[in-house]
């Protein structure tokens, strides 16, 4: 008899443990949300991989949750995203993930980067490339800096270029991997939430940038700015103003860009706020 009731209990735990995907469908240069519904914490969540590479864990709104995000050129098909649990459940779904419409628009260079000449066109792609490199491998914490949602990084919002397509130019093709939002210069430039500055330096074609790491593999990043209100290594809150808007770099008009980075894969900035409505 007590054998019995010991098994109804173990039974109730096992079916207790479901992936709560938010959204279920997600396009290249997506992120998405999960939460793992049925583990009590950290420690009872052994790991969670999508598409074989592993993901951080962290707690929100009190379960475990991860991060995803998916690179603007990840093959469109479906992907397994695999939990285990420290006590030996193991919980699979698959995540489909759809083609993005593929968007061109041609790419200008301002005078003070010599003009729209195939010279500058090419010193513009080499530089970037450059500071891509440099940008690449940034520390994380191995925990995550922040509890509550993420905020936006203005006052006011307006996206003047969004995430994901490409400017062309001859040979060239380059791909906006965050997205601009209208912002005069000296604009307060607040942080998305808590984290510690890893960059706050000048570049040729990003301007004065500064990325910070909010843990686990997530980091944002603010370019174009016209002034850095913060030094490498510096703890900063949610909304704290860490810098000011500008136009210094690659940028024909005052504005700020965002990128936000998931475990190496820049991510549409807009649908990253829109995971945090709840
Ligand atoms: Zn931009």
């Amino acid at each position: 008899m007590n054998k019995n009731i010991f098994a109804v209990v173990a039974f109730a735990q096992i079916a207790s443990l479901s992936l709560l995907v938010s959204p279920a469908e997600v396009i290249q240069g997506e992120p998405f949300f999960v939460r793992i519904n049925g583990a009590a914490n950290i420690a009872s969540v052994k790991s969670v991989t999508f598409d074989g590479a592993a993901a951080g864990i962290f707690m929100y709104q009190g379960k475990p949750a991860v991060l995803l995000g998916i690179d603007l050129n990840k093959k469109p098909g479906s992907y397994e995203l695999i939990t285990k649990l420290s006590d030996g459940q193991v919980q699979k779904k698959t995540v489909d993930v759809g083609a993005r419409k593929k968007i061109v628009a041609p790419l200008g260079i301002p005078e003070k980067l010599g003009g729209n000449t195939p010279a500058s066109q090419k010193a513009l792609v080499n530089a970037l490339a450059e500071e891509n490199a440099s940008l690449a491998n940034i520390r994380t914490g191995t925990k995550a800096f922040w509890t509550e949602k993420f905020l936006m990084p203005l006052k006011e919002i307006i996206v003047t270029d969004p995430y994901g397509y490409s400017r062309q130019t001859g040979e060239y093709s380059i791909a906006h991997k965050g997205a601009d939002f209208r912002a005069k210069e000296s604009t307060p430039i607040m942080a998305i939430n808590r984290g510690v500055v890893r960059v706050a330096k000048t570049y040729r074609e990003y301007g004065k940038t500064i990325v910070v790491d909010h843990g686990l593999g997530l980091m944002s990043f603010y370019m174009h700015l016209s002034k850095i209100k913060v030094n490498v290594g510096e703890l900063v809150g949610r909304g704290q103003v860490i810098g000011l808007a500008g136009q210094t770099g690659y940028a024909e008009s005052p504005h700020l860009h965002l990128t936000v980075r998931i475990n190496g894969f820049s991510i549409d900035p807009i649908k990253f706020f829109g995971l945090f409505q709840f």
